[in-house]
């Protein structure tokens, strides 16, 4: 039997009409190096938003299905396309502008992006690139930067203002179907080619609303938001779409993620949340150290990208700044699980134990571990294995380039179709995750394993390491054997003895590192994380100064 519902169809497009009718005066608020930051409300964004999707179609000529990719920070601008090119029924492509400048041809060519829009700012990384994107007929500049580089290029170049300006302000939205691509991300390939995950309308809706329970971020339109996790690192975490669906602020960092401009956001625009990977709080974290501000609206921090260490929760929190673990991939839209404690714990001693997990599962998210030999395991807290994922917003498959068959490479994706997220950990009979490693980084030694973010946050622990980054090294007689790269901070004058005896009653012994090294930075990938990869090849190079005890 059917049921007798509605069937609507979940597109952004009806995302984009609530939030620029219903919370008309809620505002997208962009950072400036100038005295104001500037101020744009959701009306006036819907405007603009039409106003380029006729742009885009009438000018530009891009069709339902034609890739529209962004080279930019996170802005209002950057906002009026996420909404106006999935809409329309185009594809919004977002680009990593950290990945090497050969990856980021690569990827424009494999999507075939037709037009680029591009800040003014990111022009010097564009246009040596223009020769070599093969399918790129239009660039469109947004803000200032000298465009002298743009002149005699072979794709049409117009300027983001004067294209849109005096186009309808409205636009005949077309009825899509809500499983058709509305955006596109690739991974950031820190194995072989970066992989395409599309995102549906359906998905992108679902997602959002997840983003808005009260027990995932939960914002309502008296909170102002600030999303330092850029808009090209999946959909910035949906926020800006949960923001026009509930009506909270957009507080954009624009290219100004210097802690210092940051920490002078916070005390200025007064926002109540933030979203960001762990390494961009470290950096505020010691600016705020540094030089307090009145960072009292700060209530709810959310970190993910990357395992959130313990140490840097509690500072937060001695800071009034409430910090909220979540876990996610670019595959998994991203929001996989949020780290809230149950209600039994909330206020009790067992509360810290909660939010430092990767968190829960939401109802749309299901979840299983898979051992070694591909058994399924209980969700009893100590049986660890590879964590497998499916759901409504979670990627069956990855972007074939055109023409092509999705593609489900077996080490992604299980027989039956779940999502293998490569990331190692145990599940407790309440549904929380707790990642111990990813199944590439942990450390196998003597046929047993070690945690390689378990080293690094007690490592984080200790009041004069800065950042911790452990990786496997080869190890004649146990196979594997962890190496700790560490950052000191100023002054500090512990030697690895010391570090070595404060790792001894956190660990089990023979998992304390004996090979140690200090250096001036972790490397990070192209979105903040550490890149064990190049720890790796520095190690084997012989280019850290390594110290065995
Ligand atoms: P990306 O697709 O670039 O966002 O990377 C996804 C990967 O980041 C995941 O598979 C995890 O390995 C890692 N990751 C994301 N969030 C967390 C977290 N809260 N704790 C530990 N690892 C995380």
């Amino acid at each position: 039997m059917l049921s007798t519902m509605q069937d609507v169809p979940l597109l952004i497009s009806r995302i984009l009409r609530h939030g620029a009718t219903v919370h008309a005066s809620s505002q997208v608020i962009t950072w400036t190096d100038g005295a104001e930051p500037r101020r744009r409300s959701f009306a006036e964004i819907g405007s603009r938003t039409a106003q380029l999707a006729h742009a885009l179609r009438d000018e530009l000529g891009v069709r339902e299905g034609d890739r529209v990719g962004t080279l930019m920070w996170n802005h209002a601008e950057h906002v009026e396309t996420y909404f106006a090119a999935p809409s329309m029924g185009a594809v919004l492509h977002t680009l990593n502008l950290r990945l090497p400048p050969q990856q980021l041809a690569w990827v424009v060519n494999h999507a075939e992006d037709r037009v680029v829009l591009v800040d003014g700012s990111l022009l010097p990384l564009l246009v040596p690139l223009l020769p070599h994107l093969r399918s790129v007929e239009h660039v469109v500049v947004s803000g200032p930067g000298d465009r002298s580089g743009l002149e005699g290029v072979r794709p049409r170049v117009h300027d983001y203002e004067e294209l849109i300006a005096g186009r309808p302000t409205a636009y005949d939205w077309p009825e899509l179907d809500e499983r058709r691509a509305a955006a596109m991300c690739y991974t950031s390939g820190t194995t072989g080619d970066p992989k395409g995950v599309v995102f549906s309308h359906r998905s992108v809706y679902l997602h959002s609303m997840q983003v808005n329970m009260a027990q995932s971020m939960g914002l309502t339109d008296a909170d102002t938001s600030l999303v330092v996790v850029p808009q090209f690192h999946v959909n910035a975490w949906g926020l800006p779409h949960a923001a026009l669906m509930t009506g909270f602020n957009l507080l954009m960092p624009d290219r100004f993620l210097q802690p210092g401009p940051l920490a002078e956001m916070i005390e200025s625009v007064r926002p109540t949340h933030a979203a960001a990977v762990p390494t961009i709080w470290q950096g505020l974290l010691a600016e705020l150290t540094a030089r307090p501000r009145d960072v009292s609206t700060l209530g709810q921090v959310t970190i993910g990208g990357s395992a959130c260490p313990p140490a840097l929760m509690e500072a937060f929190d001695a800071l009034g700044m409430r910090v909220c673990h979540a876990w996610g991939m670019t595959e998994t839209s991203p929001l996989g699980t949020i780290a809230r404690a149950p209600g039994h714990a909330v206020g009790t001693d067992e509360e810290f134990g909660y939010r430092v997990t990767q968190g829960r599962f939401p109802a749309s998210v299901e979840a299983r571990l898979r051992g070694p030999d591909g058994d399924t395991l209980p969700w009893d807290g100590r049986s660890a294995g590879e964590l497998e994922v499916r759901g409504p917003w979670i990627a069956g498959a990855y972007y074939p380039g055109p023409d092509g068959e999705p593609l489900r490479p077996a080490e992604k994706f299980s027989e039956d179709g779940w999502l293998k997220t490569g990331d190692v950990g145990t599940i407790t009979q309440e549904g929380y995750l707790a990642l111990t490693d990813r199944a590439k980084d942990v450390i196998k030694s003597g046929g047993e394993w070690i945690s390689s973010v378990e080293l690094e946050n007690a490592l984080m622990g200790h009041p004069e390491v800065a950042e911790a980054a452990v990786v496997a090294v080869p190890d004649e007689k146990w196979g594997e054997r962890p190496l700790a790269t560490v950052v000191l901070k100023e002054g500090a004058t512990a030697d690895f003895e010391a570090l070595r005896a404060f790792l001894a009653g956190k660990v089990a012994r023979w998992q304390l590192p004996e090979r140690w090294s200090v250096v001036q930075t972790v490397p990070k990938t192209s979105v903040g994380k550490f890149d064990k990869k190049v720890i790796r090849k520095q190690y084997a190079d012989g280019d850290l100064d390594v110290t065995q005890l």
